[in-house]
């Protein structure tokens, strides 16, 4: 899908391109809360191995590169444009089966992607920077495949072009707020997905992740293989019709009901999206690695 809109609340304007750019990811707040999630789920080796591969990191944590995928666009374009299309993929059948031959050719969509750099990091023999970057691409792509507009089956972009009327008191950063006029903010259906669903709850990174972080002990899970990725996508998918998240058609006016009726799902797929990353950098990285 050719995603149009931008919408970085969190990022500075300077960082961002404007209105044509493209929103690809939760927000920044949704990722960072995966990362920090997970990363209290690592065990001691996979934290230690972490550290090292993160070291040089101006924030060295998996919440502090949990953007880096997106923030390519504006730090390095030539590879943005290269990895664009490892931030979701589209069910072009309809329904929610994925085909990955069908909806992911040459493996350039999220579950191909995350599969290809699971084995880089997985992979001692790769160079260190190789593998850096994978760890940076997992943390991003994992929240990616949990945002139900990341892993749909319409033609209008992930809900880039379902134009919605928001009105709330949560204000865009300067670049957008020429489109937030009276308390309303002129917006689309990924949009209100990525940012405005969490941002609304109120909460800065570190009190979100202590009231997200419920879960006790997590369990190891063996490394999952191309089919469960995709799977992990097409849950995604279900939810969309299953919770009803297209208000209607004719529906583009949505005020914070919207928002308070979606923050418990938001939240559980940033609960399962931390759960998951966890599992999955414990399986490559942690004590129970297969390379160990
Ligand atoms: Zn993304």
């Amino acid at each position: 899908m050719s995603i149009r809109t931008c919408f970085r609340p969190l990022i500075a304007a300077l960082l961002c391109l404007g209105a044509t750019s493209a929103a690809l990811a939760w927000a920044p707040l949704g990722h960072a809360l995966v990362g920090e999630l997970a990363q209290r789920h690592l065990d001691s080796k996979a934290r230690a191995e972490v550290a090292i591969l993160l070291a040089g990191e101006p924030t060295p944590t998996l919440a502090g590169v949990a953007s880096w995928a997106d923030d390519l666009r504006n730090t390095d374009p030539e590879r943005f444009k290269a990895t664009s299309r490892w931030h979701y993929v589209n069910a072009k059948g309809g329904g929610c089966d994925f085909d990955l031959a069908r909806d992911c050719p040459d493996g350039d969509c999220v579950t191909g992607a995350l599969d290809r750099q699971l084995t880089i990091l997985a992979d001692r023999k790769q160079p260190l920077e190789a593998r850096r970057d994978a760890l940076k691409f997992v943390v991003h792509l994992v929240g990616d495949e949990h945002q139900p507009m990341h892993a749909g089956n319409r033609t209008d972009s992930g809900g880039n072009r379902f134009q919605v009327s928001l009105r709330t008191p949560l204000q865009p950063e300067a670049y957008a707020r020429k489109s937030y006029v009276d308390g309303v903010m002129a917006t689309n259906l990924h949009s209100v997905w990525d940012y405005y669903i969490l941002a609304s709850r109120g909460l800065v990174l570190g009190d979100y992740a202590d009231a997200l972080d419920t879960s006790a002990a997590t369990p190891f899970a063996p490394r999952p293989d191309a089919g469960v990725l995709l799977e992990w996508a097409a849950g995604s998918c279900r939810l969309i019709d299953a919770h009803g998240v297209y208000p209607g058609d004719d529906q583009h006016k949505m005020d914070h009901v919207y928002l308070d009726k979606f923050r418990p799902l938001a939240e559980a797929r940033v609960q399962l999206a931390g759960k998951r990353l966890a599992q999955l950098l414990n399986q490559a990285l942690g004590a129970q690695a297969p390379s160990h």
